[in-house]
């Protein structure tokens, strides 16, 4: 028991509400996570600088520094760049969100949440980052599960070539438009991560692409349709936008 617990995996909490600190605090040490939980940014910052944290949970709203500003200073110092970091935001706009996952949140969570959906979220943060780092030190943060065919990336049943511009589902060919390729490329670019309409958009209609339609959602419909049983790859993500399935 003793060396389970000098193993512990150690979360930072920051947060300036007594009420949700303590919440958050009994819910992860009754998962056995060890809590540590801080009032604001600078003191975030400090403490992250100087131990390695298994992961940190933010607040976007915080007095001084604000959880926006502060998961930028932590991806910006080389101790913490790495550090896997869940966001909480009051609001459920679509700007902080995706503004949150910019300055490099690896997710995010709308109040109020339930313990139960933060505990899932962590983990599956958690597993994303095991993942990565069991890559090998030439992984990048953006690096997908490589299949045997070189250059070809392939999560769940689905499988992308990105230089070949070619896409299988559980091995049949599907033949997309090349909007609706780029826009499953930068899905699968980062499994699990959602994207703004706004983000995709931008994606899909680069120099070289003509987008007839503008509606990211007429896209993703005609993916799923193409994709048949396998339509749930995509993921509708409610008021943010969309994700493709981990694999
Ligand atoms: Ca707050």
């Amino acid at each position: 028991m003793t060396q389970i617990q000098s193993t512990k995996q150690h979360i930072l909490v920051v947060e300036d509400e007594t009420d949700i600190c303590e919440l958050l605090q009994y819910v992860l040490e009754r998962e056995g996570f060890q809590v540590t939980c801080v009032n604001n940014g600078m003191e975030a910052l400090e403490l992250a600088g100087n131990k390695a944290f298994t992961l940190a949970v933010l607040d976007i709203m915080l007095p001084g520094m604000d959880g926006l500003t502060l998961c930028r200073k932590l991806r910006e110092n080389q101790a913490t760049r790495r550090m896997p970091i869940v966001m909480l935001t009051a609001r459920s706009e679509e700007s902080d969100v995706v503004v949150g996952l910019e300055v490099g949140a690896d997710d995010y969570l709308t109040k109020p949440f339930s313990p139960k959906e933060l505990v899932a979220r962590i983990r599956a943060v958690l597993r994303r980052v095991n993942d990565r780092d069991a890559d090998g030190p030439a992984a990048t943060l953006t690096k997908p599960v490589q299949a045997q065919d070189p250059g070809m990336v392939t999560l769940g049943q689905v499988a992308i070539d990105p230089t070949r511009h070619t896409v299988k589902v559980r091995d049949v060919a599907v033949q997309l438009t090349l909007a609706e390729f780029k826009l499953l490329a930068l899905l699968m670019s980062r499994p699990g991560r959602v994207f703004s309409r706004d983000q995709i958009l931008e994606q899909i209609s680069g120099s070289d692409v003509y987008v007839i339609d503008r509606n990211v959602d007429v896209h993703i419909r005609a993916i799923r349709k193409k994709f048949g049983d396998d339509a749930e790859f995509i993921q509708t993500v409610r008021g943010v936008g969309y994700k493709c399935l981990e694999a």
